[in-house]
């Protein structure tokens, strides 16, 4: 999950965070503290300390060159710090004993620490302390794994490891995977409000990105104990992945709308056709246009007009069922795919939009509140082939216009021509 973050409010304050996130946190840096205390019991061979220095020579110049990747999007807020530490993090657990290995993460988590925060001081002490415990109590879980099936005994002694060394190696990976994203699910769980999109336990690119960076550590492991400059060369992969990661976000970013968070039209377009075609049953759309905004602008001003948007947005998103498709279809307007559907559950649904809408309460700066209603067309289409989105959308536009002649504030369904 890479920095896990993006999963806190900004600032992400230790003393404002609930009683049960401030024993996790401080219960996982303990345990690290009490590893660490129980690993300084073993001295490492000087090979030991060559492979953590090669393994530090080349994670710290990774580092820097994805603090440069990540400096020129800083721009966009809410996106999460993304390094690909696990690369060499993993790579240590397989190779270094678990008292380097500590030292190793507390190295590159303090050097990373220095980076970030010479430009985003918002970012607590703690919040990083937090990360490096978690992966460093990951990495110990992991390490315990190669520990008890001796596979590091074998690599060490440079016989040519089989089928079982193998088993134990994707174990331990996927035993760090697991102990990270628990520790990390359980504080995003238990800090981000339920209705908040993002996911604990990571999206499935979030999860593959991470399982990648446990494989090319394998390789890295593998260089250290027979060629280890070779190491050096695993940063040109890592910062590789790092661009094209960034290229994904960037996508993501060109399908949203900024002010609300939603699908732009042009997504909203694609997506809905995929929808569509994927569809068995019925299938709605919905064109949601706000009532007299123009005068919320004219009254409360162009900011609380954005407000307004914002919140409709979240309401929208939370009126839906899982699936639905929303999007931002203009300025005060939206439109809602809803695949399989009968008339009486897109009623039900729009009405629910319509009635969410009218509860918001919104107040303008000055204290006076914001009296907020929607119209909402509805078309339907049945399940053959034929009719579609783009006649959908009219049929829906058209349902709409007849609701705002007939005095706003209403659901008007499209009567069915297909
Ligand atoms: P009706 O009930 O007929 O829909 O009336 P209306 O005032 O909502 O419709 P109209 O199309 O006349 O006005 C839409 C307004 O939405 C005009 C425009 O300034 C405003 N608007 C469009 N996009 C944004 C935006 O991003 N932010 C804000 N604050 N206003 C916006
Ligand atoms: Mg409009
Ligand atoms: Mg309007």
């Amino acid at each position: 999950m890479g920095e896990n973050a993006g999963w806190a409010p900004s600032g992400w304050p230790l003393w404002a965070l609930p009683g049960r996130v401030r024993v996790l946190v401080l219960g996982v840096v303990l345990a690290v503290f009490g590893l660490m205390g129980l690993a300084a019991r073993t001295v490492p061979t000087p090979e030991q300390w060559t492979a953590a220095g090669w393994l530090a020579a080349a994670a710290l110049p990774h580092l820097h060159a994805s603090h440069l990747v990540q400096r020129r999007r800083r721009a966009r807020a809410g996106t999460p710090y993304l390094d690909l530490c696990s690369v060499w993090i993993f790579a240590g657990v397989i190779v270094l004993p678990l008292v380097l290995e500590l030292a190793l993460v507390a190295v590159l988590y303090a050097h990373r620490w220095v980076l970030v925060n010479r430009f985003d001081a918002v970012r607590p002490p703690h919040r990083a302390v937090f990360t490096a415990a978690t992966l460093a109590l990951a990495a110990a879980a992991a390490a315990g794994v190669l520990h008890s099936s001796g596979v590091q005994e074998h690599l060490a002694d440079g016989a040519r490891p089989g089928w079982p060394d193998l088993a134990a190696v994707v174990a331990a990976a996927a035993v760090q995977w697991a102990v990270n994203t628990a520790l990390v699910g359980t504080v995003i769980a238990w800090t981000v409000p339920a209705e908040d999109p993002r996911r604990p336990l990571g999206s499935a690119s979030d999860n593959l990105l991470e399982v990648g960076q446990l494989a090319l550590g394998v390789f890295v492991a593998l260089a250290l104990l027979w060629w280890p400059p070779a190491a050096l060369l695993m940063v040109v992969p890592t910062f590789a992945l790092h661009q094209c990661v960034q290229l994904d976000q960037l996508k993501l970013a060109a399908r949203t709308d900024q002010r609300t968070g939603l699908l732009n039209a042009a997504a909203w377009h694609e997506q809905a056709e995929r929808a569509l075609e994927r569809a068995r049953g019925r299938i709605a759309v919905l064109m949601i246009d706000l009532d007299w905004f123009k005068r919320i602008n004219d009254t409360h001003g162009h900011p609380v007009g954005d407000d307004v948007l914002a919140e409709v947005a979240t309401a929208l998103t939370r009126a839906v069922r899982r699936g639905d498709t929303v999007g931002r279809y203009g300025g005060e307007e939206f439109a809602v795919l809803l695949p399989d559907v009968d008339e009486a559950e897109v009623r039900a649904i729009a009405e629910r939009i319509r009635l969410r809408i009218r509860a918001l309460r919104i107040t303008a700066k000055t204290g006076e509140p914001v009296t907020l209603s929607a119209t909402i067309g509805a078309a339907l289409r049945p399940a053959e082939p034929g009719g579609g989105l783009d006649g959908l959308i009219r049929a829906a536009d058209d349902a709409l216009y007849a609701g705002k002649k007939a005095g706003r504030d209403r659901v008007a369904v499209a009567t069915p021509q297909f």
